[in-house]
């Protein structure tokens, strides 16, 4: 069955779609007719979705691992514009599938029921839905529900990068979540009470999905300290750093080589040395002489040493394998030190651990 909705308007409309998690707005990139495939849109102008350039169906939907899991190369802010809604039933919050948002003012939204798939576009922009396949609900409040949602279907927004990302900060797998949603609810609820200045932030210079406006992205031009609209789980810096590692550590292997043991000192004092030439708040020049000094003497240092300069709280990339390598740590801590690209993954990763936090308590 198709439904009729009536129109548009201030009073009818949801409150702004904000991610529940990391409280930065929803937003597709702003252009008309970005999911829609005959225009095609932006997101079949990515190239892991070319090939449904053109294609008549009316829903495009695909694995939501191909969503969630995604780096944008032509368009990197589109991972903001996925999200997912955690649907309020009468004593638990059921995880939708994934959609993109297009940029209008909504009366509700409409997101596949099943969760492990996600709606990228189709043929048009105002689509018909079938209930079978999807599901309609309006965004709900993050405070006392307006009188205008009462009796209706309700649900909170996250971006979908973020509710992966929320795994890792709980080091579970995604499907845990879902079965802790009514606390989990609370307590990111509870936290925006208590910073409301974090909620709904904005960045009216950064807002933008094309390169026009690189002028206005000076960092210390950014009013909440970083480019909040930055992806927080897909950082390819990252990502390529360790696969170098891995090929660093596979040439290792093959040579067999013993590493040079320098100077014999006490490990206790290898380590005062080495936390004077780089403390755990360091520099990119610190982390250089670091590299220099282990890259002559080859002094073991202990994990606690690396983990608080390079943790894997926020370079969970590693957790895939321990056995990281100290040069490996060093390219990473180097990267942390030299730009801002994990800077919205920092910020989004305290505000998880606020969430988990008060779930503890
Ligand atoms: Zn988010």
């Amino acid at each position: 069955m198709v439904r009729q909705y009536p129109p548009v308007t201030i009073e009818t409309a949801d409150p702004p779609p904000i991610c529940l998690l990391c409280g930065v707005r929803i937003f597709g990139p702003d252009a008309p007719g970005i999911t829609d495939s005959l225009h095609p849109g932006v997101v079949f102008r990515e190239e892991r979705w070319k090939m449904y350039k053109n294609t008549k169906m009316e829903h495009v939907v695909v694995p939501s691992h191909e969503v969630e899991q995604a780096h944008f190369p032509k368009f990197p802010r589109l991972w903001a514009g996925a999200f997912r809604g955690l649907i309020k039933n009468k004593t638990k919050y059921t995880l939708t599938g994934i959609s993109i948002i297009r940029p209008s003012i909504c009366i509700g939204h409409h997101l596949p029921r099943d969760s492990h798939t996600a709606r990228i576009g189709g043929r048009r922009g105002r689509p018909q839905y079938d209930d079978e396949s999807f599901i309609h609900f309006h965004t709900a409040h993050i405070s006392r529900q307006p009188k205008k949602l009462r009796d209706r279907q309700i649900g909170y927004l996250i971006h979908a990068h973020c509710w992966i990302l929320l795994a890792h900060a709980f080091n579970c797998r995604p499907s845990a979540l879902e079965s802790r949603s009514v606390q989990l609810v609370t307590a990111a609820r509870k936290y925006w009470r208590n910073h409301p200045a974090a909620w709904a932030m904005e960045d009216e210079a950064l807002y933008t999905h094309t390169p026009a406006r690189r002028l206005y992205s000076r960092p210390s031009r950014r009013l909440h300290g970083c480019d909040i609209y930055q992806n927080p789980l897909v950082v390819p810096e990252v990502a390529n750093i360790i696969a170098c590692g891995e090929k660093k550590k596979e040439k290792k292997k093959r040579k067999d080589d013993d590493p040079y043991i320098g100077p014999s000192l006490p490990l206790e004092v290898a380590i005062l040395i080495a936390e004077q030439i780089c403390p755990v708040e360091y520099t990119a020049e610190e982390v250089t002489s670091l590299r220099a000094m282990l890259d002559a003497f080859q002094w073991v240092l202990p994990e606690w040493f690396w983990e608080q300069r390079c943790s894997h709280d926020l370079f969970f990339e590693m957790k895939a394998d321990s056995q990281f390598h100290w040069e490996t740590r060093l390219d990473l801590m180097h990267l942390y030190a030299s730009s801002d690209c994990l800077a919205n993954r920092e910020r989004v990763l305290s505000v998880m651990k606020g969430i988990k936090q008060l779930l503890r308590n």
